[in-house]
């Protein structure tokens, strides 16, 4: 299978292909194109060619598409599953969720078109305003650079082509590396769904060399963008007075209080520990837990975490395969051996077979060791103890990520507290910080982040708003 750019409506060869391996077992499943800065350039003149015309085509029309490509992607959630499965290792059953909210992700996009709208402004509340009428207008930007991750290969990029079209802007998309097929998958159904050509390009190959371009051309307006810390923070060093989204990494928290039914949550936690072996960016990497409950929580969490399957994403039953690079499983066994040679002790896993870590459990871990401090992105998670919620909230804050956070208590008091001081962009009170359906606001603080995603969120910073006054 050989793929091609997808650039003004059309496939466009490249000056160079590379193999796309599974990373679970090892096969090239595809060969992709490397874009050379011609074919960004390219891609970019095509994009801003489209701005007139997608900035013409009425709310309703851009609705009817982004309907008709939700329908389309529902139709074939089977082969999108499959896809995902075998370019990200995500084991079918959570590919299959990811689907269904990238089916959901499109329809709040098509709703959100239908819309966009100002406000009237009230002039004569200062002197001066008299006898005028005011109103402002949400219009598009332009040319939008969406930058996706790996780890949800169709739903995050969704989360930037969706809110772009929604609101009459033109795309050059740069997918992540290792999976490019969601992302050239797409770019056919979008055709299928009407879109007008240039409205969407896709263009594979080096980060840098495509990402560089991208953030420093004139014609590109903003910048939206989901990965790691270290490349977000050096997009928008160079991204001058463009607007930038910025979606980044944690190492986000649970803290469970005393009083709560462990049983009822601790596979909950499992879930949000280990789906797609913690290459979640609300993936829990670190649970503190009141000292009355530790005990118990550490023994049904561990067991639970044992009853997870191990193996090839393209079965049904498997719940955790391979991490996206052997590279990622050489670090996270270092970190696990850095957290025991610093006194912490193993519940479960500590094992590796070819790029799968089994999912791992550490108790008492020194708040400096990379599993607790760094983002671990990868199956292991540490429970540490605590004597108070406050405590548990300071821990939580001594991160220098904030993107969710989980907190489980009866008591309302603790939980409108903890709401109030836990430095993140999200708190999830009973229930796990992992929780995300693709309307609501997320977005993280410090760096974990800059803006907000959540489709409304999304076309707000995808749209500039104007002024508008009448002189009567
Ligand atoms: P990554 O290595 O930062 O890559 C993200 C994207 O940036 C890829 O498309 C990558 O292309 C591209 N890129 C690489 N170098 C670049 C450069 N110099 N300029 C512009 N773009 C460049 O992240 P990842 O490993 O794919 O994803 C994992 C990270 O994403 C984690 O930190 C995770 O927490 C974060 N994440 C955050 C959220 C959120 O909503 N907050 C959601 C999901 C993931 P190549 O792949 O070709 O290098």
């Amino acid at each position: 299978m050989k793929k091609q750019l997808f650039i003004d409506g059309g496939w466009v060869a490249a000056d160079g292909y590379r193999p796309l391996f599974s990373p679970y077992s090892g096969e090239q499943i595809a060969e992709i194109a490397v874009a050379g800065a011609a074919e960004v350039d390219r891609a970019i003149q095509a994009a801003d060619q489209a701005r007139p015309v997608m900035a013409r085509l009425p709310a309703h029309e851009r609705a009817t598409i982004l309907e008709r490509l939700s329908a389309l992607i529902r139709e074939k959630s089977d082969e999108a599953a499959r896809l995902i499965a075998l370019e990200a290792a995500k084991p079918l059953k959570t590919a299959r969720l990811e689907v269904e909210r990238t089916v959901m992700t499109y329809k709040f996009s098509a709703e959100e078109a239908r819309r966009i709208h100002g406000e009237t402004i009230p002039m004569d509340a200062a002197p001066g305003g008299e006898d005028r009428v005011a109103y402002t207008l949400r219009q598009p930007l332009g040319v939008v650079a969406a930058i996706t991750p790996f780890n949800f290969p169709m739903n995050l990029v969704a989360h930037k082509v969706g809110p772009a079209i929604a609101a009459g802007n033109t795309v050059v998309l740069k997918p992540a590396g290792q999976t490019p097929l969601s992302a050239l998958f797409l770019a056919e159904l979008l055709k299928q769904a009407g879109l007008p050509d240039g409205a969407l390009n896709v263009v594979t190959g080096s980060g840098s060399v495509i990402g560089d371009r991208l953030v420093t051309d004139d014609r590109v307006k903003a910048v939206t963008f989901t990965g790691s810390p270290e490349i977000g923070a050096a997009i928008r060093n160079k991204a001058g007075l463009k607007k930038v989204t910025l979606e980044l990494g944690s190492n986000s928290a649970l803290i469970i209080d005393q009083g709560v039914d462990v049983d009822s949550m601790a596979s909950r936690a499992v879930t949000g520990a280990f789906s797609y072996s913690g290459q979640v960016c609300i993936s829990i990497q670190r649970i503190y837990v009141h000292e009355r409950l530790y005990d118990e929580f550490v023994m049904k969490f561990a067991a639970h975490a044992e009853t997870l399957k191990i193996g090839d994403p393209l079965s049904a039953e498997t719940d955790v395969s391979a991490l996206i690079s052997s590279g990622d499983a050489d670090r996270t066994m270092q970190w696990i051996g850095e957290a025991v040679k610093r006194g912490a002790s193993v519940a479960a896993g500590n094992r590796r077979e070819g790029n799968i870590v089994y999912p791992t459990v550490l108790l008492n871990v020194d708040p400096l060791c990379s599993v607790s401090c760094r983002e671990a992105f990868a199956p292991v998670v540490m429970i540490n103890r605590v004597g108070s919620m406050e405590e548990g909230v300071r821990e939580v804050n001594r991160s220098r990520y904030g993107l969710q956070a989980g907190i489980y208590t009866e008591n309302i008091r603790t939980a409108l507290a903890a709401a109030e001081a836990l430095e993140v962009g999200g708190v999830m009170i009973n229930d796990i910080p992992t929780f995300r359906v693709d309307h609501m606001p997320y977005g993280g603080v410090k760096e974990s982040g800059v803006g907000r995603e959540g489709v409304k969120y999304a076309v707000e910073h995808m749209t500039e708003m104007k002024l508008v006054c009448f002189k009567k």
